[in-house]
């Protein structure tokens, strides 16, 4: 259906890293950074970097958690000495005990991390004064962070679309945290708002779109964040930040996504500029992104589980939505695990995610694993609970969650020990060995002339999960 459905897999899978708890902001005094980022037009798109070390004991180690953008760092010391200093191989960046201020500049167009086909999600992209970043890319970060760290970051020369909420003056009020899990950065373009139900997406258009205009563009925005609430009961925060990337010369409409674990999550999408608006309304990717927040960040990351459930979700939102009959819901389901088994056959399921080679395989492994889990839930539950009632549990349970976390969720929800048994099944059986007594169970069968549903066991089942 999307034309890079394994650039969007490879992007997802490095995209999702921590998140931790925000405590209550501390004054101004307690601030060891204050970051002050000038957006520079000549001789080339630039954000000019001034890191002011306002305590004796603020950091001196520190690090650009992807390297490559930056070679030199100026270190200054309050009476007047400079030194250069070169950013290390690891993006390392030890300052003198002196130092007052760092400086430094990064180039937005020069871009050392550019992929396949021109596309970067995190190293500069865009053109004129409309511009997508990393954080990892462009922000050096403390080496090491403590929890009572705060620091104080402003950007002037450009309207900027970062996770965070600034204050009246446009300050942005950051704990050490934010500065390691920065997220996806905005600089220049236009901006919109998409209302959800119960949230506020914040957005930057960054580029021009040949065919969809602000507006249209906002509102399929809002259209797709509402497919979330078809899978959580309200939408999982009250404000997140959205990047649109315009994409010369593609004519699909979101080529791909990516989410990362800011705090807030920062979402961005990279669209085809000459996209029609049919091909809007079939999307899957914004989707696939938006429904990765319907619950907190699995740490250490688990992608095949986190993965498994947006790309299950992605096709029963779809479903529940009303944008596809049951019948397409489950072609596509069916078509994503004759992918995932053709791309594994004959190994287990451990073996796939364990290895992490097949991403194919590592995706509907999981989401064949989501679809049994919602199963054998409603099952437990007399069909009163479903996969839904986990991911609520454990939003709210913390602002961040584990595996072993999810699996107690699954078990609360179940009211007996349900996850372990089901999940030895799957992983020391080769991949997709039960899907034909599951599918069987549902009433779903797959021939040549497409997908029939019939009445059997589980059929129930099968149609409260389609949300009929
Ligand atoms: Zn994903």
């Amino acid at each position: 259906m999307a034309p890079l459905p394994l650039l969007v897999l490879v992007l997802a899978l490095w995209a999702c890293h921590p998140e931790a708890l925000r405590p209550p902001q501390l004054p101004e005094a307690s601030n060891a950074l204050r970051y002050h980022v000038t957006y520079v037009r000549e001789p080339a798109p630039a954000l000019d970097v001034e890191i002011t070390r306002t305590r004796e004991d603020s950091p001196l180690d520190f690090l650009f958690s992807q390297p490559g953008g930056v070679s030199r760092v100026l270190a200054v010391e309050s009476e007047g000495p400079v030194h250069a200093l070169t950013v290390s191989a690891e993006g390392r960046v030890i300052a003198p005990s002196g130092t007052r201020f760092l400086r430094y500049r990064y180039l937005l167009d020069a871009n050392p991390r550019r992929g396949r086909r021109g596309l970067s999600a995190s190293a500069g992209m865009g053109e004129g004064d409309a511009w997508h970043v990393a954080g990892r890319a462009w922000l050096l970060r403390p080496r090491t962070v403590t929890p009572s760290m705060r620091a104080t970051l402003r950007v002037e020369g450009v309207d900027a679309l970062l996770p965070w909420a600034p204050d009246p003056e446009g300050v942005y009020h950051l704990r050490g945290e934010d500065l390691v899990d920065s997220g996806l950065h905005g600089f220049g373009g236009r901006r919109c708002t998409a209302r959800p139900p119960g949230a506020v997406l914040e957005v930057a258009l960054l580029g021009r779109f040949s065919r969809m205009d602000d507006a249209a563009l906002c509102e399929w925005l809002r259209q797709s964040a509402e497919v979330v609430l078809t899978v959580r009961r309200s939408f999982p925060y009250p404000r997140i930040t959205v990047r649109l990337v315009s994409v010369p010369g593609r004519e699909s409409s979101a080529l791909f996504g990516t989410v990362q674990w800011s705090s807030p999550p920062s979402v961005s999408l990279f669209v085809g500029q000459d996209s029609a608006p049919e091909s809007f309304q079939e999307d899957w990717v914004v989707l696939h992104e938006f429904l990765h927040l319907a619950h907190p960040p699995v740490l250490p990351r688990v992608p095949w589980l986190t993965e498994g459930l947006a790309t299950y979700y992605t096709e029963v939102g779809r479903a529940r939505a009303g944008r596809f009959s049951p019948e397409q819901a489950w072609t596509e389901l069916l078509a994503g695990f004759a992918r995932g088994r053709s791309a594994v056959a004959g190994r287990t399921m451990r073996d796939v995610v364990d290895s992490g080679d097949s991403y194919m395989g590592t995706y509907w492994t999981g989401a064949l694993f989501a679809l049994h889990l919602d199963v054998e839930l409603r099952r437990a539950t007399g069909n009163r609970h479903g996969l839904d009632e986990v991911l609520e549990r454990l939003a709210a349970s913390g602002p961040t969650a584990t595996f072993d976390g999810f699996g107690a969720a699954v078990d609360a929800v179940a009211g007996r020990p349900l996850f372990g048994s089901l999940l030895a099944r799957h992983l020391d059986a080769p991949a997709f060995a039960e899907q034909g007594a599951l599918l069987q169970a549902l009433g779903v069968e797959g021939g040549p002339d497409g997908v029939r549903l019939g009445a059997a066991r589980d059929s129930p089942l099968r149609e409260a999960l389609e949300g009929r």
